[in-house]
């Protein structure tokens, strides 16, 4: 396997259980030395799909044991109102903020459990011979050939497996797509007393109609902000030059925020700026020697906070198809790929839609009565009517069905709510015509 990311650990976990001899390599340092995934967010937000892959395992309590529960957007507008949006109709029903470092290491620790999974830092994936395979690596002692039964690429929006894959299989389809919005992590410190400086159970969120800033709770008192901005205009971090710009920038978009800021300028400066990619390639697989998984194949842009979580389904659906048909690799990638292609694809486009709703509509008072609206058809027709949020967050239908079920649900709404209009215009006109 290549990259011990947050769907690699997880899933040498798996495969070492199955008793498979699994070497995973990975080109940067052990987390656990310090040296974990810069420039990449520092806490992601793991709902139902992801907590039920680290179930699979028995390593979700371990996990979650300093993840923040936020039960809903607390939107923040430029007066410094607050609103707050529940995620759901059951207050139970919460999405969960995480460190990156501390699950990678909680999934990389559950491989290591396998006597059969070693894991290799320090070692870089360069190319892959597909038909033999083989894996080329960059180590600091010079370049190392591995040849193995498969190669399974885990390794990022940036895979070199992929990328091998790209060159080499003649009809290997590929798209990338670029927001034209770059992101930005920054900080709020804890208060004087270690204590959350805002509303700790909550995702808050700075809407500002073309870009926005959200911020997520950490243990430590702690929340780590991003602004997803874009990269070139008028106002855009191309032009956001001196300390000057940027204090007044911020003075005039999040004046709530800016008192809780005091690095504001420092992290401005010195944290990059992250670029937002979706990614479609198919196939995922080559025979039954290469394998493509996580973001390796599907790198979709956060807005839905499900691209670990979407990660972490593929490890368990690869995991079933495996089981399924343990002497037929080839047949169990073909079953993988073919459960999971349509998903991720549902996905990417879910995931860029809410992008829209969330640094625009969230501000409004019709998305609020459309979301008090979804709760109440939730309430009045349990099972019936889901709203598409719970059904990505809170449930682990395909998010093709997801989707699909959204736009049926969303028509019947539309059609009825024309419908109560119409009769309510009609007796109107008929009470006033008498
Ligand atoms: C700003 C931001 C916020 C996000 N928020 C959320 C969120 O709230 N919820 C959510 O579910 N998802 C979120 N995501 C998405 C999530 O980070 C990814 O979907 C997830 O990390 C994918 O896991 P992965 O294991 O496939 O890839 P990665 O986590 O990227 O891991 C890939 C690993 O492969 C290694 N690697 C790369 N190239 C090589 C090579 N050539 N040789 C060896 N090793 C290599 C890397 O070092 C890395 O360790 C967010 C993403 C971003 C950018």
């Amino acid at each position: 396997m290549i990259g011990s990311g947050l769907a690699g650990g997880l899933l040498a976990a798996y495969l070492g259980r199955q008793g498979y001899d699994v070497d995973l390599y990975e080109r940067r340092a052990d987390p656990r030395e310090g040296n974990i995934v810069g420039g990449r967010s520092i806490n992601l937000a793991i709902s139902t799909r992801g907590i039920h892959a680290l179930e699979r395992i028995g390593i979700a309590d371990e996990a979650l044991q300093h993840a923040i529960p936020m039960r809903g957007r607390m939107i923040h507008d430029k007066s410094g109102v607050l609103h707050f949006s529940p995620y759901d109709v059951d207050p139970q029903k919460c999405i969960n903020s995480i460190g990156r470092a501390a699950l990678n290491t909680t999934v990389i620790e559950a491989a290591q459990r396998y006597p059969n999974v070693r894991v290799h830092f320090n070692h870089k994936c360069v190319d892959v011979d597909l038909d033999t395979p083989t894996v080329q690596l960059e180590t600091e002692h010079g370049q190392l050939a591995v040849r193995s039964d498969a190669v399974i690429g885990v390794d990022g929006a940036f895979s070199a497996v992929r990328k091998s894959m790209q060159q080499k299989i003649g009809n290997f389809q590929y798209d990338e797509s670029y927001l034209p919005h770059g992101y930005k992590e920054l900080t709020i410190p804890p208060g004087p007393d270690g204590s959350w400086c805002m509303e700790k159970n909550a995702l808050h969120i700075w809407p500002r109609k073309s870009f926005m800033m959200i911020a997520l709770p950490n243990p430590d008192g702690s929340f780590t902000c991003t602004l997803f901005w874009e990269f070139e205009g008028a106002r855009s971090f191309v032009t956001t030059k001196t300390d000057e710009d940027v204090r007044q920038f911020f003075e005039e978009e999040f004046p709530d925020a800016v008192p809780l800021m005091p690095t504001l300028l420092e992290d401005f400066r010195h944290n990059p700026t992250g670029s937002l990619v979706t990614i479609r390639c198919a196939p995922w697989f080559y025979g039954d020697k290469v394998c493509l998984l996580g973001d390796a194949a599907h790198a979709v842009v956060p807005f839905y906070g499900q691209g670990m979580n979407a990660a972490f389904e593929d490890c368990v659906v690869m995991d079933e198809c495996l089981e399924r048909f343990p002497n037929n690799r080839e047949r169990a990638f073909a079953e993988y790929f073919s459960r999971r292609k349509e998903n991720a694809d549902a996905l990417a486009a879910l995931a860029i839609g809410n992008f829209i709703e969330m640094r625009d509509k969230t501000a409004s008072k019709t998305f609020r009565a459309k979301k008090k609206l979804d709760h109440l058809l939730e309430a009045a027709l349990p099972g019936i009517y889901l709203p598409l949020y719970t059904m990505v967050t809170f449930t682990r239908l395909p998010y093709a069905v997801a989707a699909r079920r959204a736009r049926v649900q969303d028509l019947l709404v539309y059609v009825s709510l024309i419908g109560i209009v119409a009769v309510l215009v009609g007796t109107t006109v008929w009470f006033v015509g008498r």
